[in-house]
Formats: C-alpha cells, sequence, structure tokens
C-alpha cells in the first residue's frame, strides 16, 4: 500500500503558524488549510493532520500519525511511547512554580507540605521527587492562575513565558521546574514502511538544513588588504572565507557564514581592524 507520511500538527494554537512556516522553508506546499481535518502537500508525500495539541502524542504513538510536532512539555506530561527526533528551536515557554505576590518561596525546601495546582501533574511530580520534596499536587485542566485566590493551593505550576497571566492574579514567578520548545516525534515501537522511512529522512535533512541556516548569517564587508591575516583572527569559524577584489586595490570584500550569535560580539572588533560597509544577512537554506 501506498500511503503518505502522516504529520500531525496543532489545529489551532501556538504552534500552529510556526509548525507551517517550517515546512514551507522546507520547501513544502500546504494549501490553506482552514476548517480542514488533513491536508495533502501539492510537492511532497507528506499528508497533514490537524489535531488539538494534547491529543497528539497519544496519536503519533498508536500511529494515527507517523510523527508529529507538538511541545516537549506535552509530550512529557503524557508519557506516552514516543521519542523526540528533533528539537525545533520555536514555542520555547517553561513550565515554573509561582506563588502569591506575598510569598514568596525563599527556597525549594519550603514547598514541602504544601498544595500546588497544576494541569502538568507528571512533570510537576517528577521535579518533586527529584528534590526530595514533599507535596500535595492537585490536577486542575485549566485555569489554573485562580486556584490560589480561590484558596484551592498554596502555589501553582504552570507554562509561564511573559508573566502577564501571572501577574493579573497577583501571582509572581518563583522556581523553573521544565524548559519547553516545540519538538517532532515519532512512535517508540511502531514501525513504517522503507518507502515512508526514506520521505521521513528527506524531511529530517530538510529540516536540518533549515535549522542550521536559522543559526547561521552571511556576513559581508569590505576591509583593507592589509588587515585580512587580523580579521580571520577575530572570527573563528573565518578559515576560509571568500575573498574578492574591489576597484580600489587596497581594499578587499570579505564574505563569510557565521553563526548567528557570533555577530554582536565581533562587531566592535571588526570595526577596529578597518571593515567597513558590513552587512549581515539572512540565510533561507543550508544544505549540510
Ligand atoms: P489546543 O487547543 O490545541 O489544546 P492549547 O490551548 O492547549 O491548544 P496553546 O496555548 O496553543 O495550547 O499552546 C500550545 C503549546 O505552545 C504549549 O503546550 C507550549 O508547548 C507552547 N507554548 C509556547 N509559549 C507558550 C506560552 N506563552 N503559553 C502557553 N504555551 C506556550
Ligand atoms: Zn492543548
Amino acid at each position: 500500500m501506498n500511503r503518505n507520511l502522516k504529520l500531525a500538527l496543532q489545529k489551532k494554537g501556538r504552534l500552529t503558524d510556526k509548525s507551517l512556516e517550517l515546512l514551507k522553508l522546507c520547501g513544502i506546499d500546504i494549501e490553506n488549510h482552514s476548517e480542514r481535518l488533513t491536508v495533502t502537500s501539492r510537492n511532497f508525500p507528506l499528508e497533514i493532520l490537524f489535531l488539538r495539541d494534547d491529543d497528539i502524542p497519544e496519536y503519533v504513538q498508536d500511529g494515527v500519525a507517523d510523527i508529529g510536532i507538538v511541545g516537549l512539555n506535552v509530550v512529557v506530561e503524557k508519557q506516552t511511547k514516543t521519542t523526540v527526533l528533533e528539537n525545533l528551536g520555536f514555542g520555547r515557554c517553561n513550565v515554573m512554580l509561582a506563588t502569591p505576590d506575598n510569598k514568596a518561596l525563599k527556597n525549594l525546601e519550603e514547598l514541602n507540605g504544601k498544595t500546588i495546582a497544576t494541569s502538568y501533574p507528571n512533570i510537576l511530580n517528577d521535579f518533586l521527587k527529584k528534590n526530595n520534596i514533599e507535596a500535595k499536587v492537585i490536577e486542575l485542566s485549566g485555569s489554573v492562575e485562580i486556584a490560589p485566590s480561590l484558596g484551592v493551593a498554596d502555589l501553582i505550576c504552570d507554562i509561564v513565558s511573559t508573566g502577564n497571566t501571572l501577574m493579573m492574579n497577583k501571582l509572581k514567578k518563583s522556581f523553573n521546574v521544565f524548559d519547553s520548545e516545540a519538538v517532532l516525534i515519532r512512535s517508540k515501537e511502531r514501525k513504517i514502511s522503507d518507502t515512508l522511512n526514506k520521505t521521513l529522512n528527506d524531511l529530517l535533512r530538510r529540516i536540518g538544513s533549515v535549522q542550521k541556516a536559522r543559526e547561521s548569517k552571511y556576513l559581508m564587508m569590505n576591509i583593507p588588504k592589509t588587515s585580512l591575516k587580523k580579521i580571520i583572527n577575530i572570527i573563528p569559524s573565518l578559515k576560509s572565507p571568500t575573498v574578492l577584489h574591489l576597484a580600489d586595490e587596497n581594499m578587499l570584500a570579505v564574505h563569510a557564514v557565521i553563526p548567528s550569535d557570533q555577530f554582536w560580539k565581533i562587531i566592535d572588533e571588526l570595526k577596529t581592524a578597518g571593515a567597513s560597509g558590513i552587512l549581515l544577512l539572512p540565510i533561507e537554506n543550508m544544505i549540510l
């Protein structure tokens, strides 16, 4: 039976746009999916299933979808038989403990004997166990942040990003419990056909090159001929940059791919070494 590889994505939520953008950068065209449960790509043997994020780990475990994109927080919480194939670098957030403003914790030990409301009981219990803390965990499926003001819990453990929701409920970030980002998962035990495996490997290679490109930038600058050695020494990854002649015989143009996070650390040094007309460009795709 020849079928397409099935990828589960969040239907509507914080991960949807970024997941579709990743596929687009991989050169995979997806038509407008609004109101549809499944969409098949026109130029890649991939069928997309749009689901609630909470259901994705189980559907992947059971083979309803071959792979899925979902937050690591959900994957770990659901304790399904799935493995992470790739960290995707978007949808970053933290599962954190938060206390009422006037009841800040000085250390983790103060959690002993407290009641904590959360939608992440497994992640929280794991954290408490690792830190030898005995606390009572109450599972709530939503609106966890109102639990302390209702007198249901002393503190909460939930996803926090800006902290605005916390502030509105007079809560304050306390300890970090879990770092999360979107991940690509597959079932631990289910086998797929050789053809589907080939498609999966092709997709993974494309995702890898998009990720690599995100971590890199294309640097262009003009330098005095006499500074070439100095410039190369400033950037370790500049072992063999492209060097071009300019109309001005005393100048050279230097082009190189550098790690994105390096640029701001070295810009002053580059300028001191005489670099001018510095341009930093994004790279869309980088073949490994
Ligand atoms: P669904 O209707 O699919 O169940 P949801 O309301 O459970 O959606 P979203 O709020 O869309 O989920 O969040 C999906 C995932 O996005 C989270 O599980 C988490 O991994 C990630 N995420 C990133 N930043 C945040 C944030 N600031 N708040 C909540 N989730 C975030
Ligand atoms: Zn959800």
